[in-house]
């Protein structure tokens, strides 16, 4: 699955190619990928509406155009592809996006669990999905104080609310091991039982671990690949993630599932 350092390499490639482009039609193939509104709605606002520029929160790519935002959710295996407005579709496209130029966006997905919702540009601030998301780990709201009130009635494993997009989004499954991991945190402890120096290196490492994979385009676990073909290389610097052995004490690293999740951690640097 693609988790936030992926979707800012996808918005950062997209943004090179995407910014000034005209939308002279939609095509979608697939109902179930548009949540909002309605998807003869969906295709006729979006005709005519320049992609002026492109953002992230949390996992959502955000794509402003004239009058609304389109936002995009790649969950499992969501992909975007350049072709030329008369290739033909490719298999598991789901919504074609024809310029007017020579070009279109395709977006790609095997698996058909991605999302989009079509907002006005005064709207997307309250209304789902944005209005749920937590902080951005780079939110200068993001500290002790703020975690402390989130996870005091949690009880609920840390590693389970690490995931909570609602709290910090951006978290992955992968990343949450790696934030763990670097702060010495057992991932089953209670949320509501951390110390207030664990819930600091919490917020330092995810917000290193994260800008770490940011800097090398995201891991390429699974079947990510941005919209060109960028592979990250972040895949090379876990620590503990798809690990047998810590790289610090030499213990054999210990896989288990917490919440349904593939969580790794080592059971001395992570004690109980
Ligand atoms: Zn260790």
């Amino acid at each position: 699955m693609p988790e936030l350092p992926e979707v800012e390499t996808v918005k950062e490639t997209l943004k090179t190619k995407l910014i000034g482009k005209k939308i002279e039609q939609v095509f979608v193939y697939h109902n179930n990928v548009v949540e909002y509104p309605e998807v003869d709605l969906f295709i006729n606002c979006l005709s005519n509406q320049t992609i002026q520029n492109i953002e992230r929160r949390g996992k959502w790519l955000l794509f402003e155009l004239d009058n609304y935002y389109l936002l995009s959710h790649l969950r499992m295996e969501g992909k975007y592809f350049f072709r030329e407005k008369e290739e033909p579709k490719l298999s598991h496209e789901l919504v074609k996006f024809d310029f007017t130029d020579n070009e279109s966006l395709r977006y790609h997905d095997t698996r058909k669990f991605g999302k989009m919702h079509l907002l006005k540009k005064e709207e997307i601030w309250n209304k789902k999905p944005l209005n749920e998301l937590g902080l951005e780990p780079w939110d200068s709201n993001l500290t002790i104080d703020y975690l402390k009130q989130k996870y005091k009635n949690k009880t609920i494993p840390i590693k389970t609310a690490l995931l909570d997009q609602g709290i910090i989004t951006g978290i992955g499954n992968i990343y949450a091991d790696e934030i763990l991991y670097l702060s010495h945190i057992y991932p089953l402890k209670k949320s509501c039982d951390l110390t207030k120096k664990e819930l600091q290196n919490i917020i330092l490492h995810t917000r290193n671990v994260l800008s770490r994979a940011i800097e090398l385009g995201g891991t390429t676990i699974r079947s990510f690949s941005s919209s060109e073909g960028v592979h990250g290389l972040f895949q090379n610097e876990l620590y503990i993630h798809g690990k047998t052995e810590c790289e610090n004490c030499h213990t054999k690293v210990i896989k288990t599932k917490v919440g349904g999740r593939g969580t790794y951690y080592c059971p001395k640097c992570q004690k109980k």
